[in-house]
This record gives structure tokens, C-alpha cells and sequence, in this order.
């Protein structure tokens, strides 16, 4: 099956004073249609710059996309006109953010807002689009939709603000939903609730997404596939079973270890990955999480040691795994 989006080799910089910060370095991936994607790491790690290049969100200067494709639906957005990507972001694909103040309007009632995108992208009258957006908060969970959508957004709870924005992104029914963080700021039971209600939608609708995170707990549940970043690299990529069940990066071992579940009782202990990732303006010869991988071996520091292929669904990017490890390993 052809994939909706196709990333290839998406190499992002920021000029920063002291020179280049090399965020994503040949990041590649697809998303299949009504495949919910889930990207994983620590901040820094390049996962949200890779979703704000998809949506080409990230101003450039100072961002500099230094080569890659992101292909949707079978056409580069990175060779799109802001004009042709303003529509994109309209009709096409929606996204969510952690925090929905800086995505609502605080102006304009919760209605208006999610009405707009439908008159302008879906040529719907004003009364269609009114009775579209009570519709689409109701799908969303928040009772009294009537009345609800004449309110502002800071009338809406922080849960209801996300659920609201969930209604935004969605009204147009968008092929591919991008959600960076939607929980975070978000206390645990809601979390899980706008969790379960983004994976209904995704089964309902067949909307694909792609869900940022650096809890590899949130994943469990709703996602098919698991990319983990680190430092600006893909470094182990399968389905959630192939990353839960048998995780061969070291990262992808620890970040298991260390990020608290959703199931997780407050006294049970997390065991962080200590040390911290490396400086993106000089990155390092070999494997990024060297420094802090109790595994190193000499070869590490020298080569990056690219991908091998576990199975059809399965990558890592690591000396282990690599086809020569015991070689590599004298
Ligand atoms: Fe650790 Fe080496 Fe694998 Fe990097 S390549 S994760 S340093 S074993
Ligand atoms: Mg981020």
C-alpha cells in the first residue's frame, strides 16, 4: 500500500550564534493510511522539528532545510508555496498541539473557530458550518455542545481546550493528524481520555496520525508503529510490539525503563538514562548515544553504524544489531 506521507533522508539545521545546529539528521519514514505513528525521544531529539518541517511551520531563517523529501499524498511539500501550504494545513492535515492557548484564539468563540477552517477550505455555508462544529464537539466528548460553542476558550477546562482543538483539526476531516505532546500539560486521567478519544476518531474516521512524545508509555495503546529519535537520528523504528516486546537499541531499552506509564503505580521506581545528548552543532563521528550507552565499544565513537533490518517493520541503528557485531566487538 502506498504510504500518505513518505519521509526521505529530512535533514533540518538552525543557524544559531557559534554556527549549525544539525536538529534532524536524514530522518526517513512513512505513515500508512489510518496508521496511527507514534514518534518518540527526549526534547532536543528532533521529533517536533520533523513535524514542523512536514507542516512546514518552522520559519526559515533561522531554520535551513538542508535536503530530504516529505512527501504526502504523493507530492513534496517541501517544494510547496506557502499559499498551497496554508490550504494543506486547512483541508489536508491537522495539527495539535501541547498547549491549545497558543493555537485557539482567545478572541473568537469555540464555534467561529472551528467553523472557519469549513467555510473557507470546504466552501460550507456559515448555518452548515455552525451545525457541523456543535456536531464536531460532540464527537469530542464535551456535553452541551450548543450551548458550549457561543463560549471563548478560556471558558473551556485545560481538557476541554485540547478536546476542542482536536475538533478544530479534525472538522475538516483531514487525511493525516499531526499531535505534538497533546497531553502533556494535561493531568493523567485526562490524558489517557484525550488518548482513547484521538484513537476512536483514528478508527472511526481512518484519519492517520502521527503522535509526538517523549513518553513511550502514552504509545502503548494507541499506536501501530514506534519511531524513536535520538539526537536528530531515527535509531530503531518497528511495530509497538517489535519496539515493547523486544527492544534492541539501547536508548529505545532505556527510555522504556526510565518514562512513567499510564498504568504506573507513584511508587514504583523509574530508572532514568543518566548523561545528557550530544551538541547537535558538533555532532558526534560515530553513534549519537555513545557517551551514554553502557554498551559502547570502541567502534561506536569512530562510525555511525547505519541501519540493519531485524524485519520487514523492524530497524536499528546500532553496532549490536549490525551484521558484523562480533567482529566489531574484538
Ligand atoms: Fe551503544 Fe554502540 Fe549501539 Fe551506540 S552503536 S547504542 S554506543 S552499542
Ligand atoms: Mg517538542
Amino acid at each position: 500500500m502506498e504510504p500518505i506521507l513518505d519521509v526521505q533522508d529530512l535533514q533540518v539545521s538552525f543557524r544559531v550564534r557559534g554556527g549549525e545546529v544539525q536538529a534532524v539528521r536524514g530522518v526517513s519514514f512513512q505513515v500508512g493510511k489510518g496508521e496511527a505513528v507514534a514518534i518518540v525521544g527526549e526534547s532536543g531529539c528532533g521529533k517536533s522539528v520533523t513535524a514542523q518541517t512536514i507542516m512546514r511551520l518552522i520559519p526559515s531563517p533561522p531554520s535551513i532545510i538542508k535536503g530530504g523529501e516529505v512527501r504526502f499524498l504523493g507530492q513534496d511539500l517541501l517544494k510547496k508555496s506557502e499559499k498551497e501550504m496554508q490550504r494543506i494545513r486547512g483541508k489536508d492535515i491537522g495539527m495539535i498541539f501541547q498547549d491549545p492557548m497558543t493555537s485557539l484564539n482567545p478572541t473568537m468563540t469555540i464555534g467561529r473557530q472551528i467553523a472557519e477552517g469549513l467555510i473557507k477550505h470546504q466552501n460550507m455555508s456559515a448555518k452548515a458550518a455552525d451545525s457541523r462544529a456543535v456536531e464536531m464537539l460532540q464527537l469530542v466528548g464535551i456535553p452541551n455542545p450548543e450551548s458550549r460553542i457561543k463560549q471563548y476558550p478560556h471558558e473551556f477546562s485545560g481538557g476541554m481546550r485540547q478536546r476542542a482543538m482536536i475538533a478544530i483539526a479534525l472538522a475538516c476531516n483531514p487525511a493525516l493528524l499531526i499531535a505534538d505532546e497533546p497531553t502533556t500539560a494535561l493531568d493523567v486521567t485526562i490524558q489517557a481520555q484525550i488518548l482513547r478519544l484521538m484513537k476512536d476518531l483514528q478508527k472511526n474516521l481512518g484519519t492517520s496520525i502521527i503522535l509526538i512524545t517523549h513518553d513511550l508509555g502514552v504509545v502503548a495503546d494507541m499506536c501501530d508503529k514506534v519511531i524513536v529519535m535520538y539526537a536528530g537520528k531515527v535509531v530503531e523504528a518497528g511495530t509497538k510490539w517489535e519496539i515493547f516486546k523486544n527492544p534492541q537499541h539501547p536508548y529505545t531499552r532505556g527510555l522504556l525503563r526510565s518514562v512513567p506509564r499510564l498504568d504506573q503505580r507513584k511508587d514504583e521506581p523509574l530508572i532514568p538514562i543518566f548523561g545528557t545528548p550530544p551538541d547537535l552543532i558538533k555532532p558526534p563521528a560515530g553513534c549519537g548515544f555513545c557517551a551514554r550507552c553502557d554498551d559502547a565499544m570502541r567502534i561506536c565513537a569512530e562510525r555511525d553504524p547505519g541501519t540493519t533490518t531485524i524485519s520487514d517493520s523492524h530497524q536499528v541503528r546500532c553496532w549490536l544489531t549490525h551484521p558484523l557485531a562480533k567482529e566489531v566487538a574484538q
